[in-house]
């Protein structure tokens, strides 16, 4: 303080040198008024506001645009050798599957009419429940549904084993056993085959002209001496020698006798779909021959463990026997 106010008494006699050595120190108290009102300010600023780049409004045409996709399942419920069909709406194509299950095991789609579909075939010995359907999408999408399969109604009847197999003998009934063994393989190991292009086209036909008559259903237990036949297919009602006709187009897969299911045609349809038309009397079709829907594949007849002329008809779907007169019903709803 001293020298300031001696600098202001003296600046009468030395006023130049005077002003220029009080200027620095009028300019202090400035310097603290400026930063008084600056630093609030600064401290009011969020810190690197001025960094941070403006937000731009979203561009909506470059957020792809996510279709819903659900599945239906035709029907829900269903009984032990049952089939049904699941639906996916949202999708045209599998492009966009990482998997689609039932039971985590993986199912068959095709496309019909631009409707993307899977087939389902429960075993007749499958044990009832709850099952799961699964689809993941490669977006990470994951849309569940389920199956309910019913217990069904157990129907015994008792049989017996045809004369011209060795007739009611502990002998034909021990032939009998071992020899549907073998043939079951056989034909398991022909039904198994998965051809990968869909072959069928629209509906489904009766593989018999006129009205068919069914004689013996689905699905029951067959008790020929000690052992138990489920009857895995329908009869129908039909003399010797009545035409059997392709009930949808793809390829004879087989076309032979078994020991016990006589003459036997079998036409893969793809996908793991193919009818069975057993106990044969004339075969008009050979193994890879390529067949359209209502051929005349064969006459009916009485061959193998039959006990009367009839024509026996089996669906299979990915190597399970289904009931055919429900896949009719199921396949020609859609
Ligand atoms: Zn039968």
């Amino acid at each position: 303080m001293y020298g300031l106010c001696s600098l202001l008494l003296n600046s009468d006699r030395e006023p130049y040198n005077v002003n220029m050595k009080i200027l620095p120190w009028l300019a202090l108290p400035l310097l603290f008024i400026v930063a008084y009102f600056a630093v609030p300010r600064l401290k009011n600023q969020p810190k690197g506001e001025s960094e941070v780049p403006a937000i731009q409004p979203l561009e909506t045409a470059a957020v792809p645009r996510i279709e819903p996709v659900t599945l239906s399942v035709s029907p829900t419920a269903l009984i032990q050798g049952e089939p049904a069909l699941i639906t996916v709406d949202g999708l045209v194509s599998t492009s966009a599957i990482q998997s689609f299950t039932l039971d985590d095991k993986p199912l068959v789609t095709f496309v019909d009419e631009e409707q993307l579909a899977a087939l389902v075939g429960i075993d007749l010995h499958r044990n009832p429940g709850l099952y799961a359907i699964v689809l993941i999408l490669k977006d990470g999408r994951v849309i569940k549904e389920k199956i309910e399969v019913t217990q069904r109604a157990v129907a015994t009847a008792e049989f017996d084993i045809p004369e011209q197999l060795g007739g009611n003998t502990p002998q034909a009934e021990q032939e009998l056993t071992s020899t549907l063994s073998q043939d079951t393989a056989l034909l398991n190991s022909i039904t198994a085959t998965i051809s990968p292009e869909k072959l069928w086209n629209g509906q489904f036909q009766l593989p018999l002209g006129g009205s068919p008559v069914v004689t013996d259903v689905y699905g029951y237990s067959r008790k020929t001496g000690s052992v138990n036949l489920s009857h895995n297919g329908t009869d129908f009602r039909a003399p010797e020698e009545t035409p059997v006709y392709a009930m949808n187009s793809g390829k004879i897969a087989f076309a032979k006798s078994f020991r016990n299911y006589g003459n036997t045609v079998i036409i893969d349809h793809g996908l793991g779909i193919m009818t069975l038309y057993m106990h044969l009397s004339k075969i008009n079709v050979r193994s890879g021959e390529i067949t359209k829907k209502g051929d005349l594949i064969a006459l009916s007849g009485n061959t193998g463990y039959s006990l009367g002329p009839h024509l026996h008809l089996s669906v299979r779907i990915g190597g399970f026997s289904i009931d055919p007169l429900k896949f009719i019903e199921l396949m020609n709803a859609q």
